[in-house]
């Protein structure tokens, strides 16, 4: 089958690799038939996490269930299904938890938890950027699709990741009714956590980034757009809150934060949230931050690639603040964002700029990385339907 291979930093190839195919009982298989470039994805192809060579990426994947396991009760071939980017077992100590994010049993490694497609640090699964894709448990990971999948498909692939993780930031931010929440980042990820907050019925979100296209996007669900280039995000805020700060903040960029000179520096916008955020307020952080050493290449320092952020403690201590992190437990949220986007209530497709088949990923993956103007958010179409 036709694959989207790592071969080295930003070297995507689009090769024939082994067939994907049942190896457990418990196994589905599916045919691919949207899967997206991630944010997270550039975490590898730029090297600064490390990832296998001739490994395939992708973990934000829909598709048509084709082959499964002799084990599998619920899911039928036919069906159309999106795969939370988490690949998780359903019956260890942290899945029944509801913590599918730190699955113990499909990470190999004791000393790590959870597991996805395609990811580094993540268990040896294949990503999704393929033509067909194995699905371990496929009758816990594998969430149906209704009627109108293939109408929606656009929306319905974000349940793999973005939008989940999105709302998870709002959650971990605790936005109520009414609230002011500010996200930084205006990547997909941070337009998801300012459509999950306008979802949930905040009174004001502002979105902070640099990149005017993706701002538009912003404002265009509602949101208020701060351009970092000449605003203070915490400024902004503050003077639109009587000097008190946002009830809340959703941190949507991760490691890769640059500062207003445009030098990586991954504590940015951690403290610019402190700031930002009011006594008592919650911050949700899903923008990665890795302990793990890059190989230097783009690490700010030694401290940083060890995951070593200067974080202005004593100010979040004053401040009483409480901030959660981590990866999104896409299947606590997966169900009600698919009926929401099933009643018309939500379309998170809106952030979708570009649908192109498999064979275009390296040249996508250039544009998104570079972050070409109107480059969002890439789905790839294994199927050449684009
Ligand atoms: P992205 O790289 O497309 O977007 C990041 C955005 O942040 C860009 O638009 C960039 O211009 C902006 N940015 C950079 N520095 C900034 C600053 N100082 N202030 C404000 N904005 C700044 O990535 P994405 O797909 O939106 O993902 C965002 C982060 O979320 C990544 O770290 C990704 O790995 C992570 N992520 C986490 C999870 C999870 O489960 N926790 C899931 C998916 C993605
Ligand atoms: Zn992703």
């Amino acid at each position: 089958m036709k694959a989207a291979v790592y071969n080295g930093p930003r070297d995507i190839r689009v090769e024939e690799v082994p067939d994907a195919r049942v190896e457990e009982p418990t196994d589905i298989l599916v045919r691919i038939t949207s899967t997206n470039i991630c944010g997270s994805d550039l975490h590898m192809y730029e090297g600064r996490t490390s990832f296998e060579e001739g490994r395939t990426l992708g973990h934000e994947n829909l598709g048509e269930v084709v082959e499964v396991g002799p084990a599998v009760r619920k899911v039928r071939v036919g069906d159309r299904v999106v795969l939370p980017f988490n690949i998780a077992c359903g019956h260890c100590k942290q899945c029944e938890k509801g913590l599918t994010n730190y699955c113990l049993a499909m990470q190999p490694d004791p000393a790590l938890a959870g597991a996805a497609y395609g990811f580094a640090d993540m268990g040896p699964y294949q990503g999704g950027q393929a033509e067909f894709l194995r699905v371990p448990y496929g009758d816990f990971n594998a969430l149906r699709l209704g009627e109108d999948a293939a109408e929606r498909e656009s929306d319905y692939v974000m349940l793999a990741d973005i939008f989940p993780t999105g709302y998870h930031a709002t959650e971990m931010a605790g936005v109520e009714p009414g609230d002011q929440t500010v996200v930084f980042g205006a990547g997909p990820v941070g337009l998801m956590a300012a459509y999950s907050a306008l979802l949930r019925g905040a009174g004001r979100v502002w979105v902070a980034d640099h990149q005017a296209d993706r701002l538009a996007l912003a404002e265009r669900i509602g949101a208020i757009p701060i351009d970092t280039t000449d605003q203070d995000p915490a400024e902004v805020v503050k003077e639109a809150t009587l000097g008190l700060g946002a009830d809340n903040g959703c941190e949507c960029v991760g490691y890769q934060a640059h500062d207003a000179e445009g030098h990586e520096n991954a504590s940015v916008t951690l403290n610019g949230l402190v700031d930002a955020v009011r006594f008592t307020g919650r911050i949700g952080v899903v923008g990665v931050f890795l302990p793990q050493d890059p190989g230097g290449e783009t690490a700010q320092n030694a401290q940083e690639a060890h995951g070593r952020i200067p974080i202005d403690y004593g100010k979040m201590w004053f401040k009483g603040q409480t901030v959660g992190n981590g990866q999104a437990p896409v299947k606590r949220y997966n169900r009600a964002l698919r009926d929401l986007i099933a009643g018309g209530k939500a379309k998170p497709g809106f952030l979708v700029s570009h649908e192109l088949p498999l064979e275009e990923a390296p040249n996508a993956y250039k544009n998104f990385d570079a972050r070409i103007d109107g480059w969002t958010k890439v789905v790839l179409h294994p199927d050449g339907a684009a």
